[in-house]
């Protein structure tokens, strides 16, 4: 009997579990022990019902167009608890000047796709907007070295789509800095579409056409998925599926040794236990420290991968306290606005079924990696921040009936230029060492699904699951 040990509860090593359990009762011969430090399970998606509010602690919903996540869901028997983000409603902000200015139609994601929306929109100046059209003719090149997201947006687009589009839109989904992050690793299809058009804009406008043919008559599928129940809903429906006694809390594992082809994991204030695999679903940098005195290249390789930490703060209202509050998901604020809040969701807008009719939620964003310092911030602090700038963009006044501050301490993988080299010799390393694989958002991807896929891949190769006890081919 085979057995593994899955160091690290969020979704990543729940997936792993969640993998293997399955792989058991197909027949596979195997054990597994999950160790989490902390008192639950999920890391960091975990959702509170706060006056009949769902508040989202970390992520409030995942793409589907990455498909782990749903599969996951629909192999756990909850699909039809899958909701999509109110679509109609979707109109998006960016902070010009102090003043909320609507994203153009036909922006995809910071490609402008359609000419007359973003040639009548504000939010750029006529040297930009003349730059975008400009950008149409832009002939097809090999990218050599590893660019910044702000070194090919602003090669394309020029260094105002840089400051309002491309850098709050990472500082969302990353936490980042358009400056620091790789375009090869953050945004590849980016670059196979420089590669392939030239034009960001016409390899856009391919992809649109492709993808509404593809489509035909059948209803468009919302952009954001997320479940009635919120993301903790996965994590129960997980758990619900795993042994209860393979699961170990407050167990916070100090290392990893290999020792007679198996591995000796050291469990803080708890000794010493023999497994034949170990799984690392934990930070990268924690994972660079467990496995120091195993291999210190790789242990180097893992904990040159940098976090950013991230802070959420939840408002919840009475609707008539935001009757001022304009239409749409939310606003994002660039950098130059000098605000420390990042963006703003209005969730009861993009997920209607968060609130009651009567209620209303803010979810505030601060931190990402120009802002560490904010996580110093007391919650009064915090939330006197959140409360002044929320009076100066939205003119909102009222104090809340509720305020929840959620920080995320070195949360966020940033994939500096470098990562795809430094992750394939991670992986060529981990390869070579028997009975050892990684899990996490560190290395493919830091969004729920690519999580899932992140597990589901390590259960795989440490179990030596065979095709036909694997769920679904990967
Ligand atoms: C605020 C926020 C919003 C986000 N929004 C979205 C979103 O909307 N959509 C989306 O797709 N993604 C989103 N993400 C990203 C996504 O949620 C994360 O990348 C993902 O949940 C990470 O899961 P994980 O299991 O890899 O890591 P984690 O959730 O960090 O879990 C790692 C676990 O390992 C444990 N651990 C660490 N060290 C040890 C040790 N030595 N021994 C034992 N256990 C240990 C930790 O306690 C933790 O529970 C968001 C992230 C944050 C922080």
């Amino acid at each position: 009997m085979k057995r593994i040990a899955i160091i690290g509860g969020g979704i990543s090593g729940l997936s792993a579990a969640f993998y293997m359990e399955k792989a058991r009762a197909a027949g596979v011969e195997l054990e597994y022990t999950l160790f989490e430090s902390g008192q639950r399970l999920g890391g960091c998606m975990s959702s509170d019902y706060i006056e009949g509010c769902l508040v989202e602690a970390g992520p409030d919903s995942f793409l589907t167009e990455k498909p782990w996540a749903l599969s996951l869901c629909q192999e756990l028997g909850i699909a039809d608890q899958l909701i999509g983000s109110n679509d109609s409603q979707r109109k998006t902000y960016i902070v010009v000047k102090g003043r909320l200015v609507v994203m153009p139609d036909g922006l995809m994601f910071m490609v402008p796709t359609r000419l007359v929306p973003t040639a009548l929109s504000p939010l750029f100046s006529w040297r930009t907007k003349i730059r975008m059209a400009r950008e149409l003719l832009h002939p097809p090149r090999p990218m050599h070295n590893d660019e910044t997201v702000a070194e090919m947006v602003e090669r394309h687009f020029g260094a105002e789509v840089v400051d309002r589009l491309a850098d709050p839109l990472l500082s969302g989904v990353y936490g980042g800095d358009a400056g620091k992050l790789s375009a090869r690793a953050v945004l590849p299809r980016f670059v196979e579409m420089e590669e392939k058009y030239g034009s960001l804009s016409r390899a856009m406008l391919a992809a649109r056409q492709k993808m509404s043919q593809a489509a035909g008559k059948q209803p468009a599928r919302s952009l954001f998925t997320s479940l009635k129940d919120g993301m903790q809903q996965m994590v129960d429906a997980v758990v619900t599926r795993l042994d209860p006694a393979a699961i170990r809390l407050r167990q916070h594992i100090q290392r990893v040794y290999p020792e007679n082809g198996g591995w000796r994991v050291s469990i803080e204030m708890n000794g010493d236990e023999r497994y034949d695999a170990v799984i690392l679903a934990t930070p990268a940098n924690v994972a660079g420290t467990l496995l120091d005195g195993v291999d210190r290249g790789l242990a180097r390789n893992l904990l040159d991968i940098t976090y950013s930490s991230s802070v959420t703060v939840t408002l919840g209202y009475y609707k008539d306290q935001l009757a001022k509050l304009p239409p749409g998901f939310g606003f994002l604020v660039p950098r130059s606005e000098g605000t420390r809040m990042l963006a703003c969701t209005f969730v009861h807008n993009k997920f209607p079924h968060r609130a009651p009719a009567d209620k209303g939620i803010l979810r505030c964003f601060l931190g990402g990696a120009r802002d560490e310092a904010v996580l110093g911030l007391t919650d009064e602090e915090m939330l006197d921040t959140v409360y002044r700038e929320l009076r100066d963009l939205v003119k909102l006044d009222a104090r809340p009936i509720f305020a929840r501050v959620y920080r995320w301490r070195e949360a966020m993988a940033q994939y500096e230029p470098g990562h795809i080299a430094r992750v394939q010799s991670i992986e060529k390393r981990v390869a070579e060492i028997p009975g050892l694989a990684l899990a996490g958002n560190a290395y493919h991807g830091i969004g729920v699904p690519d999580c899932i896929r992140s597990g589901k891949e390590a259960a795989n190769s440490v179990a030596q699951l065979t095709p036909e006890s694997q769920p679904t081919p990967l």
